[in-house]
């Protein structure tokens, strides 16, 4: 009979209906989970060996309870790899999955489980960085509702720009006849002085669309940040869009520099 892992690195098993943990870290040997007894096995290229030792006074997990564990188990590591997944709607499902299968099965409330779940998806996120160079944006993150979501990356971990966009936010920008500037420091994440987003009018509302994160507020800052939004934004306008784009400055005052309020206007032809 084939052997079930309970988890990734097989630190339990199930065999023959009966579910073994491993007695020491990376080692082969297995005891039974109930304590009091002394059933156990070697666990070697996927294959099980028993020891002569009988499960004793305890029966063997019903059918019900290993497809539980199983189906729990599934979406541990759905959770563990994709965190966008809504975590209480699948175990709804999960449970709804099994209540028809099994009718007047007990099954564990959400709020039981939900804590469980959560260690699942945070045991794979990625660690707060704590210096910038830490700061690696994966696949999971770089992208938004399976569309790309950061836009621009300089990389120069001395003076680092990240520029996100999401799929709505260009409709919101294209949607506009004009952007709103607002830059915000109390809001910025560690390691970045200040958030510059971008706003835009659409259906009479004011909505953020795009956010830039900057380290500093140094001129040759802003130029590089505008000027890669620039790119992006003429890359991606609407085939036939009529729209070009100003930059302007305020001047500088003593050391500091800002774009004003209302730099980039959507001009038409
Ligand atoms: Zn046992």
């Amino acid at each position: 009979m084939s052997v079930i892992l309970v988890d990734d690195e097989a630190k339990q098993i199930i065999h023959e209906n009966f579910r073994y943990q491993r007695v020491s870290k990376n080692g082969k040997n297995y005891r039974c989970c109930n304590r009091s007894c002394k059933a156990g096995g070697k666990l070697d290229n996927a294959v099980f060996q028993r020891n002569a030792n009988i499960h004793a006074n305890h029966s063997e997990m019903s059918k019900i309870k290993i497809e539980k564990l199983t189906k729990i188990n599934d979406l541990k590591k759905q959770i563990e790899t994709n965190h966008k997944i809504n975590i209480s709607a699948n175990y709804v499902q999960c449970y709804a999955e099994l209540a028809t299968k099994y009718p007047g099965e007990v099954w564990k409330p959400y709020k039981n489980i939900k804590s469980t779940l959560y260690y699942h998806s945070n045991k794979t996120k990625p660690a707060a960085p704590t210096i910038t160079d830490d700061i690696v944006i994966n696949d999971t993150y770089k992208n938004l509702f399976d569309k790309k979501f950061l836009q621009f990356d300089n990389h120069n971990n001395n003076n680092r720009i990240m520029i996100f966009i999401s799929y709505v936010g260009f409709n919101i920008l294209f949607g506009s006849k004009r952007w709103h500037f607002d830059g915000t420091f109390k809001a910025s994440p560690n390691l970045f002085k200040q958030i510059q987003t971008i706003h835009g009018i659409y259906y009479n509302q004011m909505l953020p669309a795009a956010y830039i994160l900057l380290q500093n507020k140094e001129k040759e800052t802003y130029v590089e940040a505008f000027t890669s939004l620039k790119q992006i934004l003429l890359k991606k306008k609407p085939r036939g869009s009529n729209v070009r784009f100003r930059i302007g400055f305020n001047a500088c005052y003593k050391n500091s520099f800002r774009p004003s309020q209302d730099i980039w206007m959507l001009v038409p032809f």
